[in-house]
């Protein structure tokens, strides 16, 4: 039978995963709130999703009160790339901890489920591999990354502690990197900044060697982990860790990514950043027992849809016309 209508409410519903899960929600029956600061989210992202009228956008930061009427959150809104989540640290912090007690205190409200995009970095650089859920971490709490590690790590604890005192309905997802169409261009993620930097012909930037490893997760796949999450009985609350388990150096995506677009980039190796963890890989056990989930895109084929994606967005930006429309 068809699936009852919901009205959800999508933080960070005009980012790169947001506008994602806000389509798969439409395409699902439900009615969709979207609300977005517009930090690193674009209005283009959603702008497709204008003209259906179980969709509207509010321009809204969460770590301010609102009030709106739905049956259940996805509490996505925080930026994701160290650029970004590093330009105003104070900021991010306030986002996943005032964020998350402003959503939590609309959950409890209206007695709404809601599912917190947490993510892989509260293991920090883990001394534990593949990293299952029940590792507590290896997390610096002073450094560069802290503002976005540990306010993650604190709203997973508001999560628990509003679950265990005011026995909401919640769902935590640690998400591992996920890349694909929509991502920003400029955001400084290892899949944007090569892809961007193969079509441009410009140097690809290596981050010290390039033997640090991490997973890559196709964006379609993360979606539908979430939305999987978000249905499963009220006493699964995770936290479950939603992430493709193909692991692989960032010298080697760099080598995929050349031969993917043909380009002629030349590698260039630049300082790493603080704190940059030396490897990540998630166990997947739990997600594939309790949401019947396993990522399904290749790598190959979800890099050759994001090399699509920029380069029609390249080509859009040398037309004068969409140009001047920003
Ligand atoms: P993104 O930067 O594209 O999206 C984040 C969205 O949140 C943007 O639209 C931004 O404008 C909005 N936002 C930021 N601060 C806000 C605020 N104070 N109020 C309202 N909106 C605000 O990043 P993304 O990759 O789509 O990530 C979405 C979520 O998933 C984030 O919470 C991120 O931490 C988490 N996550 C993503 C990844 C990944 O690889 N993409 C990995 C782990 C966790
Ligand atoms: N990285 C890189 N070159 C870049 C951007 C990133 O070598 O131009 C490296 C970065 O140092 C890290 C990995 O790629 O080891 C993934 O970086 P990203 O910022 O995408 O995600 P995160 O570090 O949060 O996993």
């Amino acid at each position: 039978m068809g699936v009852t209508s919901k009205r959800v409410l999508v933080t960070g519903g005009a980012g790169f995963l947001g506008s994602h899960l806000c389509e798969v929600l439409l395409n699902k029956g439900h009615d969709v709130l979207c609300i977005d600061n517009y930090f690193t989210g674009r209005r283009a992202n959603v702008a497709h999703l204008l003209d259906n009228p179980r969709f509207e956008v509010m321009r809204h930061d969460v770590t301010f009160p609102l009030y709106v009427e739905v049956d259940e959150i996805y509490n996505l809104a925080c930026p994701a790339s160290p650029i970004h989540y590093q330009h105003d640290p104070v900021q991010t912090t306030k986002t996943s901890v005032h964020g998350a007690i402003n959503m939590l205190g609309l959950a409890k409200r209206l007695r709404a489920k809601i599912l917190q995009a947490s993510t892989s970095e509260v293991y920090g650089d883990p001394s534990v591999h593949p990293q299952t859920e029940d590792y507590w971490g290896n997390v610096n709490p002073i450094g560069f990354r802290s503002c976005y590690d540990e306010g993650k790590r604190c709203a997973e604890t508001l999560f628990f502690d509003y679950r265990r005192q005011h026995d909401l309905r919640i769902k935590v997802a640690r998400i591992f990197n996920t890349y694909g169409p929509r991502m920003h261009p400029q955001d400084g993620r290892v899949v944007s900044n090569f892809i961007v930097q193969a079509l441009d012909g410009e140097p690809i930037t290596i981050f010290g060697k390039g033997d640090q490893t991490r997973s890559f997760c196709f964006v379609s796949d993360l979606v539908d982990g979430l939305v999987r999450l978000m249905e499963t009985p009220d006493d699964f609350t995770g936290p479950v860790n939603i992430g493709n388990p193909v692991e692989m150096t960032i010298l080697q995506l760099a080598e995929k990514i050349l031969e993917l677009t043909g380009s002629k980039s030349e590698l260039v190796f630049n300082p790493l950043p603080h704190d940059d963890p030396v490897q990540r890989r998630p166990d997947i056990t739990m997600a594939r027992q309790h949401l019947g989930w396993e990522p399904a895109v290749k790598l190959d084929d979800g890099l050759k849809a994001t090399v699509a994606y920029f380069s029609q967005l390249r080509d859009e930006e040398k037309s004068p016309t969409t140009a001047e429309k920003g």
